[in-house]
């Protein structure tokens, strides 16, 4: 196999040429670089390389060339390799231009010229979108792969496993490819094994729970030691950042996920307004990071396990897990977040994980390519969905039942959708029901305004409403408002149960729910802002207020 290649354009042969040695200085152990003087060069360099089936790790562009681009360049790369990572050069000056290439574009990185040293500028950049690049890509006849069906819940579920723990896999469907087929013969598994996953060293795992194939992959389920002074439930932005600053403070920290780090945020395709990202960030690349950096800095983390209940045992908590295990902690940090709400639409139960998916746009839109879908809801998640989807499906209708998505959606992602022709809105409309035999085969539309009902050929329907939160398996002496969120700080203490709740001499600190020493941040608080930000901040205040509140037990 061919090693990767870092690919470079310019029509400035200095700059070329500057950029060629700094690159091969650094990569040219592990990547292949290339260069090109002109857009079109590099295009139909770019399409050889395809033809010969070598992998483009990474191409980056001069903004300002003769004939073609560096934005038009960088857009038009993409179709050909769309996992490649995308950096635009431009002059110091040249802002509008970089703007206009994240918008439309949609490139990974800008950078401005001159990086002198490389050290300080260059390589951290390519250093960072190379591992993302190494992540997502897989070359094809090598590493995990899993065979399925399409259409059954149990494919979906371990594809969403593997996704949402970053872990690459190649997906092959049984029904599609007689390939797959024939791997699956030659492997001995039967229909009803369905799905199997196939290892590098040929051992399978058929139909397996998640949790089976977290410890073939080596992943520990069990915690290192008996008492921790800081458990963070969930593992959603707000446990993460918990978890990087407890762990950097010093305390011992574990953090817990019943399914995958990352949480709601880690589905996103793209956040584009989390600080210091100026070109977006996807769900999973920012969660990579994130959780790098808190197990750099110390902090276990442990998935999948499931929190089920805590005891108090005079200031120490017990946690109790659906594996039947138990941990003890001196303060425990609730980061559960939220959950859409089962759709009450004829016809979703039976067929979800079989064309209808909460969330899970970035895991299943590859299997939805040049066919029909429908996205429900009209909130960012939703716009994000569809922008995503607009990348492989050929037609994604928004049905919302307000008039249009001003109110409830940013407006980049409204104006992206405008721009995006096969991006559809079907406003004042509810999904009425999904038909289908053993999948989707299509829905019935109910206009708000004349009650019709309206037959719509699609082969997915994504649900992105009616969130609820996960805390349920809080016992009750954590309050919640009417609605299941955590009460903590002010909010506990102007409650009624509060005075039999709260024992002690102080009032409850900030985050600090109606039991001492165990705090709620994020989507699971009452009063949370439910964005990135927000819930990052939030599970970073919480260390410093579990080091105050340990200080004084
Ligand atoms: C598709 C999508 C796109 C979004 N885009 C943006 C955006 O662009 N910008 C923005 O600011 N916000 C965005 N949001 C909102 C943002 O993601 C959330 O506000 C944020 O993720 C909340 O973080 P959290 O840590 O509180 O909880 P969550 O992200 O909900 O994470 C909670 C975690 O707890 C785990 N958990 C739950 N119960 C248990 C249990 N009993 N035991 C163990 N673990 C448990 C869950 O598995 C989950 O991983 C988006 C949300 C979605 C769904």
């Amino acid at each position: 196999m061919n090693k990767p290649i870092l690919f470079i354009v310019d029509d400035d042969p200095q700059v070329l040429a500057a950029v060629r040695r700094d690159l091969r200085a650094r990569y040219r152990e592990h990547y292949t670089v290339m260069s090109a003087p002109s857009g079109e060069d590099a295009l139909a360099a770019v399409r050889e390389l395809k033809g010969r089936g070598d992998a483009l790790a990474m191409v980056i562009s001069d903004q300002r060339m003769p004939g073609i681009h560096g934005n038009e360049l960088l857009a038009r790369v993409r179709d050909v390799y769309p996992l490649a990572r995308r950096v635009l050069l431009t002059a110091y000056s040249d802002i509008v231009a970089a703007v206009k290439a994240i918008n439309e574009a949609h490139v990974d990185h800008y950078l401005s010229k001159p990086w002198d040293p490389p050290e300080d500028t260059l390589y951290p950049v390519v250093d960072d979108l190379l591992d993302s690049w190494q992540v997502e890509s897989l070359p094809e006849t090598s590493g995990l792969r899993l065979l399925g069906h399409q259409w059954s819940p149990r494919s979906h579920a371990i594809k969403d496993f593997l996704a949402g723990n970053l872990i690459p896999y190649r997906w092959l469907d049984v029904e599609r490819d007689a390939e797959t087929r024939a791997l699956l013969e030659a492997v001995g598994v039967a229909s009803e094994d369905l799905p199997a996953l196939l290892f590098d060293d040929g051992f399978v795992l058929r139909n397996p729970e998640p949790r089976l194939v977290a410890e073939r992959l080596g992943r520990s389920l069990s915690a290192a030691f008996d008492v921790y002074d800081l458990v963070i439930v969930g593992a959603g932005p707000a446990g993460l950042a918990a978890a990087v600053y407890g762990a950097s403070e010093g305390l011992r920290t574990i953090l817990l996920d019943r399914h995958a780090p990352g949480g709601q945020a880690g589905t996103s395709s793209r956040i584009e307004n989390y600080l210091g990202f100026p070109a977006g960030v996807s769900g999973s690349e920012l969660t990579r990071r994130a959780l790098l950096q808190a197990q750099r800095l110390g902090a276990e983390f442990l998935a999948p396990l499931e929190v089920t209940g805590i005891s108090i045992d005079s200031g120490y908590k017990r946690l109790a897990f659906a594996d039947g295990k138990e941990l003890v902690t001196r303060a425990m940090l609730v980061a559960t977040g939220m959950m859409y709400r089962e759709h009450p639409a004829r016809g979703v139960t039976e067929h979800t994980g079989a064309g209808v998916y909460y969330g899970a746009a970035t895991t299943e839109a590859p299997a939805f390519t040049g066919r029909r879908v429908i996205i429900v809801g009209g909130g960012n998640s939703a716009g994000q969905a569809a922008m995503h989807l607009a990348r492989y499906a050929k037609d994604v209708q928004i049905v919302i039942r307000r008039e249009s998505l001003h109110a409830t959606m940013s407006q980049y992602l409204v104006d992206q959708i405008a721009s995006t022709p096969n991006v559809r809105l079907r406003p004042e409309t509810e999904l009425d029901a999904v038909e289908g035999d053993g999948h989707v085969e299509g829905v019935t539309l109910r206009s708000l305004h004349e009650g019709a009902v309206q037959p719509e050929p699609v082969d997915a329907v994504f649900i992105f409403i009616g969130t609820r939160p996960q805390s349920d398996w809080l016992p009750a002496a954590v309050l919640r408002d009417d609605k299941g969120f955590v009460l903590t700080g002010r909010d506990v203490s102007a409650v009624e149960k509060y005075r039999q709740a709260w024992k002690e001499p102080r009032e409850p600190l900030p985050l600090e729910t109606s039991v001492p020493g165990v705090f709620a941040a994020g989507d699971v608080r009452a009063g949370a802002m439910n964005r990135v930000a927000s819930a990052v901040g939030e599970g970073s205040m919480v260390v410093r207020l579990a080091h105050e509140y340990l200080t004084l037990t």
